[in-house]
């Protein structure tokens, strides 16, 4: 039975946008075919989901009677009060989703329970039609077609049918392994692109990611206090590229979390090198009271009653396996795979506990005979923590969040308030001025140094001319200029840092981020994304030693104004303008060879002006001095 929520109750959700993107449709409607305890499910997708969305499902139907209502927002079945929020046992709870997609689509709901007959009621931007009869199997079938075709600037920001295509398949994967019960069929264009049976979770994998991965996976079962995390690890020789092959589900839910991202890929800084990543396929369960789902409007993430915990628990059993320390034994299940995974000798540019020369049989024994103590040593929360200068605030329970702020994730393209700065226009600025006047280049051999005055100025004679150059300014302009082409030729490189730096951001930050790593990367940033947070563990060459607070902190406060302009363009004028922070101070004499250099790369352009748009150089006519001296009117 439908109802609506009273005000106190959906206040208290974490809400927000939930459907941004033909995934996040997609997100949704599978839970709610989950959550009707179907055991087959449909999922088909045409041009990336944007033509047309279509889920069906053999769960328990909506009655004639609950259709009107379930397009109404903050409409469920699943919570009556606030106190069920503690204790959320479907994926979903909020009432929303419904809503929120008719409203932006042409949807079309056809229903049928055990009981009744089927009915189908249609929307067309979040318009009803009436409830009429139908034809159709028990369960329900939702069609969404034409997604945004109401607001032409969400539809803007969709990224291209193949990219939206490739989001939805990697959501569609994590609902295959997550529910490895339930039998799904995916279709992309009317072609089958998955098809799992419900017979158990290794069949799951096989069908995501072929059967051969599960021969260099471990599957571990582990009970530690009272928190149970099982499924598969990558042995230490299996890795990926990338994240994606990485899936964490919590009490049935896929989440991104950092906590226990951050305990796996430690277990596993032992075995692998930076840019490789562990895969693995993760089942957390815990007492639905120490687990808090109402923390995102995506329901992306969940939050823990004790993060340091759940570091420990699983920090301690993924490193137990991949070391193969005594406690493996218990954590592993046996079967072939497992056996073979134990037994495989470790990688020899990589730090191990097996002692090296031990043959592979014998060293499958020593495992159970190793010492805990001979294992890596185990790593504290704390430890880890303050390594990557991480900060994970424990939670407790009692925080359910009220009404969120959450800023649609729609990016509005919004122009420049004044008194901003619009790096974009600055660009253009000084690139028009750099278009100044030929003659004011001149040859630099005609220039003879005639001093130095206030520690700052260099003076330089040329014919009937004199030149003074702020050495200050100077150096700055010829440091920003090189390190500009070294952006725009993609010459950058990477200096890795000692302490990885860890970059904290917002809903709305994490997504922009998230969408321009390439163009981070490319500039010579080692990053990758955590949860909802940055670790960089490599910065450009020349930006070493920078403040990166001050930067990402200046990068993402023109973010709105970015929307408008080029990242590209403004990150290579601030990487720039830090660099040369790191230029020669104004008050610093200068050697003779310094200054020739100075010179020399200046290249007799005494029209430049330093970054700011301050001169550079100013030139002095020997007649200017003689009117100063009367000596001419
Ligand atoms: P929520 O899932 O948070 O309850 P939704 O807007 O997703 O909110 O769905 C509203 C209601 O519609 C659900 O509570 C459920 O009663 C009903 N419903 C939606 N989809 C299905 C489905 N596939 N099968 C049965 N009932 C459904
Ligand atoms: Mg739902």
């Amino acid at each position: 039975m439908i109802h609506i929520l009273t005000p106190d109750v959906y206040n208290r959700i974490a809400a927000g946008e939930v459907v941004d993107r033909p995934y996040s449709v997609v997100k949704e409607l599978v839970e709610n075919a989950i959550d009707a305890g179907a055991t087959e499910i449909k999922i088909e997708i045409e041009g990336g989901g944007k033509k047309r969305i279509r889920i069906t499902d053999n769960g328990c139907g909506i009655g004639k009677e609950d259709l009107k209502p379930a397009f109404l927002p903050h409409a469920t079945s699943k919570l009556e009060t606030a106190e069920d929020l503690m204790s959320v046992a479907t994926l979903g709870f909020r009432g929303e989703a419904i809503a929120s997609i008719a409203s932006v689509s042409k949807m079309e709901i056809v229903s049928k329970t055990a009981a009744g007959e089927a009915w189908s009621l249609a929307s067309e931007g979040g318009k009803m039609g009436e409830v009429t009869p139908a034809a159709g199997a028990g369960g329900t079938c939702v069609t969404v077609d034409d997604l945004f075709f109401n607001t032409p600037a969400r539809l803007k920001f969709l990224k291209s049918d193949a990219q939206e295509e490739g989001d939805v398949t990697g959501m569609v994967s994590r609902f295959i392994l997550s529910r490895p019960e339930i039998s799904f069929t995916y279709l992309i264009n009317g072609k089958v692109r998955y098809r799992s049976f419900g017979d158990g979770l290794k069949s799951a994998v096989a069908v995501v990611y072929g059967a051969d991965v599960l021969d260099k996976c471990f599957e571990i079962n582990a009970d530690k206090h009272g928190i149970v995390l099982h499924g598969f690890l990558g042995n230490r020789n299996f890795y990926k590229p990338n994240r994606s092959y990485q899936s964490l589900f919590v009490n049935g839910r896929y989440v991104v979390n950092q906590t226990v991202a951050l305990a796996v890929a430690n277990a596993y800084k032992n075995y692998l090198m930076t840019r490789q990543y562990p895969f693995y396929i993760l089942f957390l369960e815990l007492p639905s009271e120490i687990v808090d789902v109402n923390v995102h409007p995506n329901k992306a993430d969940v939050r823990f009653a004790d993060n340091r915990i759940v570091y420990g628990s699983v920090y301690s059993v993924v490193s137990a396996v991949l070391d193969g320390s005594s406690g493996a034994l218990e954590y592993v299940v046996p079967g072939a795979e497992a056996k073979n995974a134990l037994t495989e000798p470790p990688r020899a540019e990589v730090k191990s506990t097996f002692s090296a020369g031990v043959p592979a049989q014998g060293r499958a024994k020593s495992v159970s005979a190793a010492p805990v103590s001979a294992s890596a040593p185990r790593m504290s929360y704390a430890e880890a923590k303050k390594e990557l200068q991480f900060d994970i605030s424990p939670i407790g329970k009692t925080s359910v969040i009220s009404h969120r702020e959450q800023s649609p994730a729609v990016l509005e393209v919004r122009a420049p308030q004044t008194g901003e700065t619009d790096y974009f226009e600055e660009n253009r600025r000084q690139l028009l001025e750099q278009g100044r006047p030929k003659q004011e280049k001149i040859d630099p051999a005609s220039l003879a140094f005639k001093g130095e005055l206030f520690r700052t100025y260099l003076i330089y004679e040329a014919g009937d001319e004199a030149y003074l150059v702020d050495q200050h300014a100077a150096h700055e302009r010829i440091l920003y200029d090189r390190l500009r082409a070294k952006c725009e030729s993609r010459a950058a490189l990477s200096q890795p840092m000692l302490l990885p730096f860890i970059l904290h951001t917002n809903g709305q930050e994490f997504a922009f981020l998230l969408k321009n790593l390439a163009i981070l990367r490319s500039f010579g940033f080692e990053i990758e994304d955590f949860g909802d947070s940055f670790k960089i563990s490599a910065v450009p060459v020349d930006l070493f030693g920078m403040d990166l607070d001050g930067f990402f902190g200046e990068v993402l406060s023109s973010m709105d104004t970015l929307r408008a302009i080029k990242l590209p363009d403004l990150l290579r004028d601030r990487l720039a303008t830090m660099a040369c922070k790191a230029a020669v101070k104004g008050g610093e004499r200068l050697t003779e060879a310094e200054v020739r250099k100075l010179l020399e790369e200046m290249d007799g352009d005494m029209g430049i002006k330093c970054p700011h748009g301050r001169p550079a150089c100013v030139r002095i006519r020997k007649s200017e001095l003689e009117k100063l001296f009367k000596r001419i009117v």
